[in-house]
């Protein structure tokens, strides 16, 4: 192995052991966040994971915040499955790809049911822990779920506009790629049928396919 070669490597390890720790410090501070009044419980964070692929959710539901850790209930299973079905296992899929929110936090029940939309002063005050993860990670492919994280990038007003396609957007003049994904709550219907079942197909093909993926499935 050549002096050269061995130098890439340790300054390779250098570089992904300050992304953690960098990582390790803004989750430590994103946990003690207290800004919004009107939401429940504590922040949630996934791992530290230094990754080409950031998941966006929209905000944890209440077994979430008692679990600690994103998409750990029923939409979590439907999610897991979908990324199973394209090469990653949940436990995999949450040690190798980024995942974030919207908002950190529980909003709270509505009183015909369902959980209450974060209101837009706190997806403002939530967005700079989301902007900083981006500068930490400078992710190649973003994957926001649902139609609330998806309008924080891409104009959105139906599902099937966004949905199945892959589109190119800058942040911080930094170019990547953004493939929707519709909720996958079971209170949504979307996905389960037409034009919605193809257009998800469709979706998980372009992430397959997309050299950030493939890069984790080596
Ligand atoms: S939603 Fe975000 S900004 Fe608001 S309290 Fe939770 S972590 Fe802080």
């Amino acid at each position: 192995m050549s002096v050269a070669f061995r130098l890439n490597i340790k300054s390779g390890i250098l570089r992904i052991m300050a992304i953690i720790s960098q990582l390790r410090r803004h989750q430590s501070n994103l946990r003690k966040c207290h800004r919004c009044t009107d939401m429940i419980g504590t922040p949630v964070v996934g791992n530290p994971a230094v990754s080409p692929i950031m998941l966006i959710g929209q905000a944890p539901g209440i077994k979430e915040v008692d679990i600690k850790k994103p998409f750990a209930w029923t939409a979590g299973k439907t999610l897991f499955k979908w990324f199973a079905e394209i090469g990653l296992d949940e436990n995999t899929f949450r040690q190798q790809v980024y995942m974030a929110a919207v908002c950190r936090c529980f909003p709270g029940k509505l009183a015909k049911g369902g959980d209450r939309v974060p209101a837009q002063e706190e997806i403002k005050h939530c967005s700079h822990w989301l902007q900083r993860e981006l500068d930490i990670l400078h992710p190649q492919l973003i994957i926001p779920v649902g139609k609330l994280a998806i309008s924080q990038f891409l104009e959105v007003d139906k599902l099937v506009e966004v949905i199945g396609k892959k589109k190119q957007i800058s942040i911080n003049n930094q170019l990547l790629d953004c493939i929707p994904l519709p909720h996958p709550s079971g209170a949504s219907t979307w996905h389960r049928k037409e034009p919605g079942i193809r257009l998800l197909k469709k979706a998980l093909n372009l992430i397959r396919r997309h050299p950030a993926w493939q890069s984790l499935l080596k």
